[in-house]
């Protein structure tokens, strides 16, 4: 595979996981749940310099493009980060308006997707995304014994073509019996049980949109960002021009995360801020990730990272209970 270029998959960093560069395939481990940051930075990195110019003098500006997408292909996703994808497709490659940049490190890159288990953290069952029909190249099924891969596009189909000795196309009953084996034996072992996220939620965050429950998640939240930083679909950026030190006009722009949970997030024209308190910014986040993001509906994929990272244990599940909860 290091042939169609450079390959990138989960390997362990102490504890955790993390997605890195591969040179062996020996340094994956497949064994991961989900990794520290998704996926999203290598199509959207943490920082990333848009283009450099030199405004010179007279007609001698000049404004130069960064161009650093290379041939990819990413490793091992599970099918609630390629879900995580798809909505970030639909923001930053929206009809007409599609961002050079994350489209020519998306077409580049070849995404082969990997089965998972769940833990006690993941609720992929609740969001309807705990499989995927697309965003990828080949999707391989861990079935124990043997692999059922998916096959999703032409260039999953080139590799196929090119690497028979690995495929048998002939599949059985038995092996269609032993898929079905294998999603039921996953979907039994997802622990929360709250029913369809795209059900009635809406209505339950419209009428609670007032509920003291917000005041006391604004009052425990510490304004760290985490929970966006480590959120696979969300998506916001903050642009800056960085001028070098001695040299007039010279200088870069750079793309670099921000975080809807920061205080400085909301401040517009005029120093006027429209989400002074943590408990209105918390309440953006989880209509993005509740209710409708875009045109597209909720954008919670049920990865868990939110419930494992956010250090006072605010995550969607405690705000979906809440939201729920018949009081008695
Ligand atoms: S809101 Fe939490 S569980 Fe949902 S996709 Fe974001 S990090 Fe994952
Ligand atoms: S909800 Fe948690 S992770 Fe998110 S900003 Fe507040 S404290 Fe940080």
């Amino acid at each position: 595979m290091s042939t169609l270029g450079d390959v990138w998959g989960p390997t362990k960093k102490q504890d955790k996981y993390v997605f890195s560069k591969i040179n062996s395939f020996t340094t994956m481990n497949l064994d991961y749940l989900r990794t520290i940051l998704p996926i999203k930075k290598l199509f959207f990195p943490q920082k990333q310099e848009l283009f450099s110019f030199n405004l010179g003098e007279g007609n001698k500006k000049t404004i130069k493009a960064v161009d650093d997408s290379k041939h990819r292909i990413l490793f091992g996703l599970h099918p609630c980060e390629i879900n995580a994808l798809n909505i970030q497709d639909g923001f930053f490659m929206f009809g007409d308006y599609s961002d050079p940049y994350y489209e020519d490190l998306r077409n580049n890159t070849i995404v082969v997707g990997y089965s998972c288990l769940p833990d006690n953290n993941c609720f992929c069952n609740f969001t309807g995304t705990s499989d995927v029909d697309e965003g990828y190249d080949l999707f391989i099924n861990n079935l124990d014994d043997y692999y059922l891969v998916f096959v999703n596009s032409t260039t999953g189909n080139d590799i196929v073509i090119q690497n028979q000795e690995m495929f048998d196309e002939d599949i059985s009953k038995i092996d269609l019996n032993n898929y079905k084996k294998w999603v039921n034996k996953r979907n039994s072992m997802f622990k929360h049980e709250y029913g369809d996220i795209t059900n009635n939620i809406t209505k339950l965050m419209d009428l609670n949109y007032n509920d003291e429950f917000w005041d006391k998640l604004g009052e425990e939240c510490l304004s760290c960002g985490t929970c966006t930083i480590s959120c696979p679909t969300c998506s916001c950026y903050n642009v800056v021009d960085k001028l070098s030190v001695g040299t007039i006009g010279l200088g870069f722009r750079e793309r670099e995360w921000d975080s809807c949970q920061l205080p400085q997030f909301s401040v517009v024209a005029g120093n006027v801020d429209f989400r002074v308190t943590r408990a209105s910014r918390l309440k953006l986040y989880y209509s993005h990730k509740l209710v409708t993001y875009g045109n597209d509906g909720p954008s919670c994929v049920g990865c868990g990272r939110c419930i494992e990272q956010c250090p006072v244990d605010i995550n969607v599940l405690r705000v979906v209970k809440n939201l729920t909860e018949v009081d008695l």
